[in-house]
C-alpha cells in the first residue's frame, strides 16, 4: 500500500554489519539492493554438518566431507603473483592436504598451527595425493560460538565479496541479522489460501525462514517447493495477463471468407494430401482469424514436418479476404528457396509474389516498394530487409516469420506496426522446445504443434564414428554417389576460433577433393566468408546436381530443402549442440530414399558429448532431443532463450520442476478465468504484488 513503510525495501547499507563499502559490492556483484533482495538470495546447497568424517574414510569418490583435526605444516609457496598456501589437517587416522590459491595472505594471518579446526570441502586427487582446495575452515572454538546449524546453507558468492569477508558464511551471518528484524507481518502471504491448502504449501514467512535456517530436510524441502511455486506462479500470472490484455486491446482483421485462392489451390495445385497434424493446425489458425482479435501464434513443427504449406494456406486465406502477406526468413538462401517453391506451388492462380533481400538491386527494390504500397504485390518474401521502415504495405493482413528463434523479439514487434491495425502474426520454429520451456518463453503466445511427419519418410539412420573410420566413411560416400545421391559435409564454425575453423574447413575441402577428383566427381563449398553471389552460385550447382558433395559450414543449417541429398556427414560433431545437430540432420531425409547421418568425432569424448552422440543415434524425435538438450545444458543455454531474461529464475528450475510449473500454470489460469483483471477482493494481494514486481523490474513487457 502506498506510503506504508516496508522493512524489506530498506536499503541494504542500513543492515547491521553491512555499511557503504560492503553494500556497494553486494549491489554490484549480486544485485542485492535492499533487505528484501538479501532475503531472496537463496542458498544453492545445504550440507549436513552433524556428520564428521575421518581422514581415512575420504576417497577420490567422496563428495563434500567434513573433517576435524589439528592444522600442521602451514607453508606458503610460489612467487608474488602465484602464491599458494598449503597445510595439513591431521586426525587420529591420517593427514590430508589443504590448498589455497587465493586469499593466501589473509589465510596465513588468521590460521594457527597446532589449533583444532573443522574443515569442509570436496576432496580431489592431485597426482597420487588427495587434497581439498579452498576448504571452508573454522576453528572448533569459533564453531562452538556460532554453530552453523545442522543443515548449513551455502550461498552464492564471488571473489570480490569474499575479499570483504562476505563468503557464504559471511552472507549467512547477514541473513541471520536480518531475520531477527523480520516479522511475519513483513512477509505477508501473497498466494491465495485455497492454493496453499490444495498443495499443502507452508506460509511465506515460514518458507523464507526455513530456506535460510532449515530445521530439518523435510521442512526445508517443503519451503523450497513453496518458493518455487511462488516464483513460477507469478511468472505465469504475468504472462497470461499480457496475453489477455493484448487480446482485449487489439482488433484483428476478420478473415471469414474462404475463396478461390484457397479452394483452387487445394483442388488444383496441392500435390499431396495434408497430414492430420497439418489439418489440425490450419483449423486452429483459422479460428484465430475469424475471432476478431489479432492472432499471435507460434507454430512448432520438427524439420520436414511441412510448415511451409501451412503458412501458404494462411497466406491464401489472407488473399481471399483482400489482404497482403509477408513472409520473413532469416537467410537469403532460404528466402530464395521459399520464393521459388511457393511460386511453383501457386503457379497460375494469379498471385503476385516478390522477393526482397539485402542483395536486391536498388532499381528493383524501388519497384517492389511501389508494388506493395499500391497493393499490386500480394505476397512479399524476404529477409530482415522487410522490417525496414521504407517497406510500406497498402493493406498488410498477415506476417509469417520462419525460424522464429533467429529473430529478436523486437523484430517481431516491429512487424506489428506495418498496418494501422496490427496484422495477424504466425511465427514458426523447427527448434522443438520442451513444453515447460515453451510455456515460459512463449507463455503469451498461442501454440500449435505439428507432431507428425508426412507419410512415407524413412527414419534417417544415424551412426557415430571416430576419425579412425575415415576411409570407411569415404567408401560409403562413394557408394552413395554411385546411387546418384548427394552428400553434405558440414564443418563447425565458431567465432572464437574462426581462423582455425576456416583452415580446418579448407583442409577438409582439399582432402575430399583429392578423394573425389574431377572429372568423375565435383565438390561444392559454401561458407560465410564467401560473397553472396558465389555462395548462391555454388548452392545452385548443387541443387542442379552438377556437384555431388557440398562442403559447408552451418550456413546450410536453416531450412534448405534438397530432397536428393540423402547423406549428412557432420565433422567434429562433438562441437555442435544437440539442437544444432538435429537441425543439420533435418537437411536430409526429405526424399523417398533412405537417408543417413554420419557423426564424426574425436575418439576421446567427455561424458556430455558422448551423451549427445548417443541421443542422436538413438532418436530422431526432435522433442525428445530437446528434452535431453535442456537436461544437459540447462534451459538458459538453449538456442533462442538467452535474450529473453525470463529464465533468470532464483530457485525454480525448468528441468526438475516441471510438475510445479504445470500446477502453477493451471492455478494461474483458473484465477484469471474467473477474474481476468484481478479485481476481486481476494485477489488484491496478487495484483499488488505483481504491480510491485513490475515496477521494480520494469522489464516484463519486453518479452512480448
Ligand atoms: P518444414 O516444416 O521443415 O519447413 P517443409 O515445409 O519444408 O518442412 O516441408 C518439407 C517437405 O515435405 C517439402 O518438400 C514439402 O513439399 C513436403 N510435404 C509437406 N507436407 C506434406 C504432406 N502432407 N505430404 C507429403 N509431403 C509433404
Ligand atoms: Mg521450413
Amino acid at each position: 500500500m502506498p506510503g506504508q513503510y516496508n522493512l524489506l525495501e530498506t536499503p541494504i547499507e542500513y543492515l547491521k554489519g553491512v555499511g557503504p563499502s560492503r553494500a556497494e559490492t553486494l549491489k554490484k556483484e549480486l544485485e542485492i539492493f535492499t533487505f528484501g533482495d538479501l532475503l531472496m538470495h537463496i542458498p544453492f546447497r545445504y550440507v549436513d554438518r552433524t556428520k564428521i568424517y575421518k581422514v581415512r574414510e575420504v576417497n577420490p569418490l567422496s563428495q563434500y566431507v567434513q573433517l576435524k583435526g589439528i592444522l600442521k605444516d602451514i607453508d606458503v609457496a610460489g612467487d608474488k603473483h602465484k602464491k599458494r598456501m598449503i597445510a595439513n589437517l591431521v586426525d587420529e587416522t591420517g593427514s590430508i592436504e589443504l590448498v589455497w590459491f587465493a586469499g593466501v595472505k589473509w589465510m596465513k594471518e588468521s590460521l594457527v598451527e597446532g589449533k583444532e579446526y573443522i574443515v569442509f570441502g570436496k576432496p580431489t586427487v592431485f597426482g597420487k595425493k588427495m587434497n581439498i582446495v579452498h576448504p571452508d575452515i573454522t576453528s572448533t572454538e569459533d564453531e562452538k560460538k556460532s554453530p552453523a546449524g545442522i543443515l548449513q546453507p551455502f550461498y552464492p558468492s564471488t571473489e570480490k565479496l569474499k575479499a570483504k569477508s562476505l563468503d557464504s558464511r559471511g552472507i549467512s551471518k547477514l541473513t541471520r541479522t536480518l531475520f531477527q528484524q523480520v516479522a511475519p507481518s513483513d512477509l505477508k502471504e501473497i498466494i491465495p489460501q485455497n492454493i496453499l491448502e490444495k498443495f499443502r504449501l507452508p506460509s511465506r514467512y515460514d518458507s523464507f525462514q526455513q530456506v535460510h535456517f532449515p530445521s530439518n530436510e523435510y521442512e526445508l524441502e517443503r519451503a523450497r517447493q513453496r518458493l518455487k511455486f511462488e516464483e513460477l506462479f507469478f511468472i505465469q500470472l504475468k504472462l497470461l495477463q499480457v496475453k489477455i490484455g493484448r487480446k482485449e486491446s487489439s482488433v484483428g482483421f476478420v478473415f471469414n471468407k474462404v475463396g478461390d485462392f484457397f479452394n483452387r489451390f487445394y483442388k488444383e495445385k496441392l500435390p499431396f494430401a495434408l497430414t492430420d497434424a497439418q489439418k489440425k493446425v490450419i483449423k486452429e489458425i483459422r479460428s484465430d482469424l475469424v475471432s476478431g482479435k489479432q492472432m499471435n501464434r507460434l507454430l512448432q513443427g520438427d524439420v520436414g514436418s511441412g510448415k511451409t504449406v501451412v503458412a501458404l494456406s494462411v497466406i491464401l486465406l489472407a488473399l481471399d479476404n483482400g489482404m497482403q502477406s509477408c513472409f520473413m526468413v532469416p537467410t537469403e538462401i532460404l528466402a530464395q528457396q521459399h520464393f521459388q517453391s511457393i511460386k511453383e506451388l501457386v503457379e497460375g492462380l494469379g498471385i503476385n509474389i516478390s522477393l526482397l533481400t539485402s542483395s536486391t538491386k536498388t532499381k528493383e527494390r524501388k519497384k517492389i516498394h511501389e508494388g506493395i504500397l499500391s497493393g499490386e504485390i500480394h505476397l512479399l518474401i524476404g529477409t530482415h530487409s522487410l522490417i525496414e521502415d521504407t517497406v510500406q504495405f497498402k493493406n498488410l493482413g498477415l506476417v509469417i516469420i520462419d525460424e522464429q528463434h533467429r529473430f529478436g523479439v523486437e523484430q517481431r514487434g516491429k512487424m506489428w506496426t506495418k498496418n494501422n491495425n496490427p496484422p495477424h502474426i504466425l511465427v514458426m520454429t523447427a527448434t522443438p522446445i520442451p513444453r515447460t520451456l515453451a510455456m515460459t518463453l512463449y507463455g503469451d503466445l498461442d501454440v500449435s504443434v505439428i507432431d507428425e511427419l508426412p507419410p512415407g519418410r524413412k527414419p534417417i539412420k544415424t551412426v557415430h564414428y571416430d576419425d579412425s573410420a575415415r576411409m570407411r566413411v569415404f567408401g560409403f560416400m562413394r557408394e552413395q554417389i554411385m546411387k546418384d545421391r548427394q552428400i553434405y559435409v558440414v564443418y563447425p564454425l565458431i567465432e572464437e576460433s574462426e581462423k582455425l575453423d576456416y583452415k580446418y574447413l579448407m583442409d577438409g575441402f582439399e582432402s575430399i577433393s583429392r578423394e573425389f577428383p574431377l572429372p568423375q566427381f565435383a565438390v561444392s563449398i559454401v561458407h560465410g566468408k564467401m560473397k553472396n553471389e558465389d555462395r548462391d552460385f555454388e548452392m545452385r550447382r548443387f541443387i542442379k546436381r552438377e556437384t555431388q558433395i557440398m562442403i559447408a559450414t552451418t550456413v546450410i543449417e536453416v531450412g534448405v530443402n534438397i530432397p536428393n541429398a540423402s547423406v549428412m556427414v557432420i565433422e567434429s560433431a562433438e562441437r555442435f549442440g544437440l539442437s544444432q545437430l538435429h537441425q543439420l540432420r533435418g537437411r536430409v531425409g526429405r526424399g523417398a530414399d533412405q537417408s543417413y547421418c554420419v557423426l564424426m568425432t574425436e575418439r576421446k569424448l567427455n561424458q556430455v558429448a558422448r551423451k549427445r552422440m548417443q541421443t542422436m543415434v538413438e532418436t530422431t524425435d526432435g522433442f525428445k532431443i530437446a528434452e535431453v538438450d535442456m537436461e544437459l545444458r540447462g534451459p538458459g543455454d538453449l538456442e533462442g532463450t538467452q535474450q529473453s531474461g525470463i529464465l533468470n529464475l532464483r530457485i525454480a528450475d525448468l528441468v526438475h520442476d516441471k510438475k510445479i510449473l504445470l500446477a502453477a500454470r493451471t492455478e494461474a489460469e483458473i484465477i484469471l478465468e474467473k477474474d481476468d483483471h484481478l479485481q476481486l477482493p481476494e485477489h488484491q494481494s496478487l495484483a499488488t504484488f505483481l504491480l510491485n514486481q513490475q515496477q521494480r523490474k520494469g522489464g516484463w513487457s519486453k518479452i512480448s
